[in-house]
């Protein structure tokens, strides 16, 4: 949450900064603001979009080769004017960005105030940006030599939280120090220019050469290049990393929205997810990231699948799969549960972060949890060189491609192909899953990209169905077995996209209580492909319809039971029950996003939401 960014270098730095923030929006979008550096240093902020940004600057002096941008998601303190960020020191010797918490900053506060500074913001962000100050002017009486980075690191020093940050010193405009801790920030290194962001996506059209900065590091940026020294002043090697991202990934490319060009993406998305790694030809199956854990997740007695939001419902696919396939017992947790909760982590327990953007600020605490008592740590994520890929020792990337929706589609189909061929390799290697069932799901897995086109070609029908039930204020999503999570990711995406209230229930579970909400205004939405419990959830249909529930039905296509009773079916290809998440979940996606599309509401940056959720 919040994107940041920074260019130091010879260009002007206006252009940059701007378009940067568009990319880095999905990130936050409660107000944006900049800085630019030409001896002096102009402040532009407002409550709102970059659009507004943008329309605030149009007759003002943007001049500068130096600055910063910050589009911001409120953590304390209201999306205002005020608020938005870059904050200055009270006396303008610093301007600062900032994404995370501080959250001793009431504290810091305190003391601050006790020597004489006034605040003009609710935030945590202004409390750091007067204590780097109070230690640089401080420090400096006397002619005493005292740099920026040193105030920083001192005030660093007094901070408990999260940061990634930003910071200009009116007395040095020739520099530029960035530092870090829990919030990410990527330095790209251009032919005599550096540019700062929260992730490469604002910096590929730049250089592909990046540094990743490691928590505690403090990068200074100056005509003499980069220093990279640490919180205890130690100095740190530069690790240089070359990334591929193209352009085109991350626009548009002709959708009306970032999430329908992705729903769209999930063949190519899935086919990326297991290129390399699945040979349909041989039946082989290998997933070279795990190599060096391999023979410890055949052995293991215990799996624990930690993660947050849609990466939490594809867990729980993915504790059913390794259940089924790999006999290993394995349990899914909320990382914000799970590293509050004094959890029995065991010597030798497997566990597996499952995280898109791979900075989420709660799996990356229960990452260090875990492996503090001696779990094995594996990672399953999107985005090359996020924390969660550098915390871990070992993992699958998804090679999603950029997500850029707030809501998260292809993520989730392809986060839960990287636990179906985690879970079948583990399984054949340990002998719980049969070479001829291994062999079917390989046939079965492969075919699923085509098989999700079909459903793609359906988007009108959904549509239709759409307009008619997005006048409702409740619904309901229900599913057994391996549907269950889809249930759950179904509402979410509705509720996240459209603010209609959507609750997500194992089927059998409705009459245990939602089943009171149900009449002829409520859309219901069951998941009822071919399965074992099949007839089971046809009475479940049945229980709805009695109650005058309005029934939209993903079957099985050629299904004849169901289409007598639902007032709407979607039909989906037959496929493995264990791999139906990935079929079933598209219509539920389409369908959340014409509902919100058809509400008038913002699909791509959906109210009080931001992606990558470095806050806990
Ligand atoms: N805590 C800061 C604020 O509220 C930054 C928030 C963030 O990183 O999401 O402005």
């Amino acid at each position: 949450m919040c994107g940041i960014i920074g260019y130091i270098g010879h260009r002007e730095a206006y252009g940059i900064l701007i378009k940067g923030l568009k990319r880095l929006e999905y990130r936050g979008y409660d107000s944006a603001g900049i800085a630019l550096s030409n001896n002096d240093y102009r402040v532009y902020k407002c409550k709102g979009k970059v659009s507004d940004l943008e329309e605030q600057t149009k007759d003002k002096d943007i001049k500068g080769r130096i600055g910063i941008g910050h589009t911001r998601w409120a953590t304390h303190g209201e999306p205002t004017d005020n608020n938005a960020h870059p904050h200055k020191s009270m006396n303008g010797k610093f301007v600062i960005i900032h994404n995370g918490i501080i959250e001793n900053y009431n504290k810091l506060k305190n003391s601050l105030e006790n020597e004489g500074y006034q605040f003009e913001s609710e935030t945590d962000t202004e409390v750091l940006a007067n204590l780097i100050e109070f230690y640089y002017l401080n420090n400096r009486k006397n002619g005493k030599s005292f740099s920026p980075e040193d105030a920083v690191r001192a005030a660093l020093n007094m901070v408990v939280g999260a940061y990634g940050l930003v910071i200009l010193c009116e007395d040095y405009p020739d520099q530029m120090i960035a530092a870090r801790k829990g919030s990410p920030l990527v330095i790209g290194i251009g032919k005599s220019e550096y540019f700062i962001a929260s992730d490469a996506t604002p910096i590929v059209e730049f250089t592909d050469s990046v540094i990743y900065l490691n928590d505690d590091d403090i990068a200074v940026l100056d005509d003499n290049g980069l220093s990279l020294r640490n919180l205890k002043n130690i100095a740190q090697t530069p690790d240089i990393h070359k990334i591929k991202l193209e352009v085109s990934e991350i626009e548009k490319n002709g959708f009306d929205h970032y999430m329908l060009k992705e729903i769209y993406e999930q063949p190519r998305a899935i086919r990326d997810t297991y290129r390399g790694r699945l040979n349909f030809n041989s039946k082989f199956l290998r997933l070279g990231g795990l190599h060096n854990v391999f023979q410890q997740l055949t052995e293991a007695n215990r799996i624990i699948i930690i993660a947050c939001g849609t990466s939490w419902h594809s867990g729980i696919v993915g504790e059913y799969l390794f259940e089924e396939f790999t006999r290993i017992s394995t349990e899914v947790e909320y990382a914000s549960e799970f590293r509050y909760r004094n959890p029995v982590i065991n010597k030798g327990d497997i566990v597996i972060a499952i995280s898109q953007s791979g900075e989420t600020a709660d799996t990356l605490a229960a990452i260090q949890l875990a492996k503090k008592a001696g779990a094995i740590v594996i990672g399953i994520c999107n985005v090359v060189g996020s924390s969660i890929a550098r915390e871990t020792v070992a993992g699958v990337f998804t090679h999603a491609g950029p997500e850029i929706g707030v809501a998260s589609t292809k993520a989730f189909t392809t986060q839960i192909t990287v636990l179906t061929m985690m879970a079948m390799s583990i399984g054949l290697a340990n002998k719980k899953l049969a070479k001829d069932e291994f062999t079917v799901l390989i046939d079965e897995l492969y075919a699923i990209p085509e098989k999700i086109e079909k459903i793609l070609t359906k988007s009108e029908k959904i549509k239709k169905i759409a307009i008619e039930i997005s006048n409702a204020t409740n619904s309901l999503y229900l599913g057994r077995g391996y549907l269950f999570p889809v249930a759950l990711e179904g509402a979410l995406k509705l509720k996240e996209i459209s603010y209609i209230h959507a609750e997500g229930y194992p089927a059998a579970e409705m009459k245990h209580g939602p089943i009171a909400l149900i009449d002829e205004k409520m859309p219901v939405i069951v998941l009822a492909t071919e399965d074992k419990s099949y007839e089971k959830i046809v009475s479940n249909i049945q229980e709805v319809k009695a109650r005058k529930g309005v029934i939209i039905a993903i079957v099985t296509e050629g299904d004849t039971t169901i289409k007598q009773m639902a007032d709407y079916v979607i039909e989906v290809p037959k496929t493995d029950f264990a791999l139906a998440p990935l079929l079933t979940v598209i219509p539920l996606q389409l369908l959340s996003y014409y509902i919100a599309v058809e509400r008038g509401c913002n699909v791509d940056q959906p109210r009080n939401l931001a992606k990558s959720v470095t806050v806990e």
